[in-house]
This record gives structure tokens, sequence and C-alpha cells, in this order.
């Protein structure tokens, strides 16, 4: 059940990249079941019409598209689909990514690049296509997904950190050049987040499980990264802009990653 009005984006177009799956499967749906038409596009056709059948099937009017972001001509492929189907194009969600986890010294020049590629020349891509295509003359929203790392050392994210720090930069500076055209860019940063391959694979890794160290002591939900995204292309964050929000039960505050002993150590503190 959402707590926004049902027809909030009634008219409107959304594009999110790397919708077919995790956290993008779930913005896709939430911006469609509160109006919206929604393509959505990444790399493997099988995941996007799967997920284009279960939007259909919940009344959401969607079209899907294979694109690799990394790849201009694509992207503006994508683009011109939209907007020769619906005549518009109000919302841009910079979803899809590329992770894999490893020390820096396992990671290859290759590797490192792919995920830089993927991340921050896609948003790149994306952002600076939508806006010469449609946003520069009408004004939109675009929200950029990063990651929870901001001025911090991130084990095992090396290439991930660097290029959602420059997706949080283009974020910024997006929204400073674009404001007079009517364009607002926001940015989202979710914590660990349940039911996606990204936490499932980082988990395997260290051998780790569960949101323990997270303050609100669980992982976020997928729908929970959703609802800030419709909160931030709506007209209740109308004046909001150039801002990266972490979604992460205030993991990122939590400097001295007390969160998961506070209760063992509370409990045995005298009093004073
Ligand atoms: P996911 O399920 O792995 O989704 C990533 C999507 O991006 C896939 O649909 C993938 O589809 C698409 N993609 C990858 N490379 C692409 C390319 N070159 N061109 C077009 N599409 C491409 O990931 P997720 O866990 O839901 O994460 C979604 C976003 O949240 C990402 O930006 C991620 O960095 C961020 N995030 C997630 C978490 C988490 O807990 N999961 C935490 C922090 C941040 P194809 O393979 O078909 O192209």
């Amino acid at each position: 059940m959402s707590v926004f009005r049902e027809d909030i984006l009634q008219g409107r177009v959304a594009v999110v990249t790397g919708g077919a799956t995790g956290i993008g499967s779930e913005i896709a749906r939430t911006l469609g079941r509160h109006g919206a038409r929604v393509c959505i596009c990444s790399r493997k056709s099988g995941n996007l019409e799967k997920a284009a059948v279960d939007l259909e099937a919940d009344g959401i009017e969607c079209l899907w598209l294979v694109c690799d972001i990394r790849l201009p001509d694509q992207v503006q492929h994508v683009l011109d689909e939209v907007l020769a189907r619906w005549g518009r194009l109000d919302i841009l969600v910079n979803n899809a990514a590329g992770n894999f986890p490893a020390p820096l010294s396992r990671i290859s020049p290759k590797g490192f690049k792919t995920v830089v590629d993927i991340d921050l020349l896609g948003t790149y891509n994306c952002s600076k296509l939508a806006f010469e295509a449609w946003l520069r003359d009408h004004g939109g929203d675009i929200v950029n997904i990063s990651a929870p790392f901001e001025g911090k050392g991130a084990a095992l994210q090396a290439h991930v950190a660097a290029a959602k720090a420059g997706v949080d930069s283009l974020t910024r500076t997006c929204a400073v050049e674009w404001g007079r055209h009517g364009v607002r860019v926001n940015g989202v940063m979710p914590g660990p987040i349940a039911d996606t391959e990204g936490v499932e694979r980082f988990d395997a890794a260290i051998g780790a499980s569960g949101g323990s160290s997270v303050p609100l002591g669980r992982e976020g939900a997928r729908s929970e990264i959703a609802s800030v995204v419709l909160f931030l292309v709506s007209e209740a964050a109308s004046y909001v802009s150039g801002q990266v929000f972490a979604v992460d039960g205030a993991s990122t505050v939590d400097q001295l990653g007390m969160a998961s002993r506070l209760a063992e150590l509370e409990a045995a503190w005298p009093e004073r």
C-alpha cells in the first residue's frame, strides 16, 4: 500500500535503466503504479521481456528496449523510441550498474574500467542525451542511484565507490547547470537491500548476511528505495534538487560502526 495518491504521476513518462531486475524493477513498478508510463532498458532481452509482462499484468503501460548504456547510439535509440511512442519524457532514473566485489589488488584494469563505464559514463550518456532530446526544452526529473560510500574507503568496492562518487558529483553539477531549464536532479544512495543480486554476491564473498551492522537492524527493502525515488520525482519535492539521499537505515552516519554491538555494550555499562 502506497502512502502516495495513485495518480500523482498520471500523464508522465519515465525511463528506468536496469529496470528489469532488482531495485530498478521495483522503481519501474512504483512509478507505473502511480500513473507513469514506463520504459525499462538494459542488455538482456529475456529479463526485460519477463519484467514487462509483470508490469503489464499490474496495469502499467510499459515499453522495453535492449540498450547498453555505455553506448550513446543505443541510448539515443531508447530516447527516440520513447518520444516516438509517448511524445514526452519526464523522468529518467539512472539505476543500471555493474558490480563485483574484489580487493583492489584483484581488480584488473579492464574490470575497473567496465564498472566505471557502466556506472559513471552510462549515467552521463543517459543524462546528457535525455537533456538534449527533451529535458532542456521541457524540464523534468533525473534521479541517479549511487551507493553510500561518499567520503569513505570502501573495501572490495574500489571501482564501484570511485564510479558512484563520480555519479554523485554529476548529480550536483547537472542540478546546477540544468536548474534554469526546470530540470531537477537528485541522487539516492541505497544501503544493503534485501533480495538483490548485489547484496547476495557481496554477502557470499565476505561470508556475512543480514543487516546486523545497520543501525535500524535490518537490510532495506526494494520498495523503500522506490518510494524515495517516487517522492523525489513528485511535486512534493518540487524545490529539492542537487541532493543525494542516503536511504540506508543510518549506516552512513554510524561513524564508529558500533550499531551491532550497542545492545551488549549498553547492558554491561555501569550507571554513572
Ligand atoms: P541489479 O539487479 O544487478 O541491476 C542492475 C541492472 O543494471 C540490471 O538490470 C542490468 O541488466 C543493468 N545493467 C548492467 N549493465 C548495464 C549496461 N551496460 N547497460 C544497461 N543496463 C545495464 O542491481 P541492484 O542491486 O538492483 O542495484 C540497482 C542500483 O542500486 C545500482 O545502481 C546499484 O549500484 C545500486 N545499489 C544497490 C545496492 C543493493 O543493496 N542492491 C546497494 C547500494 C547501491 P543487464 O545485465 O540485462 O544489462
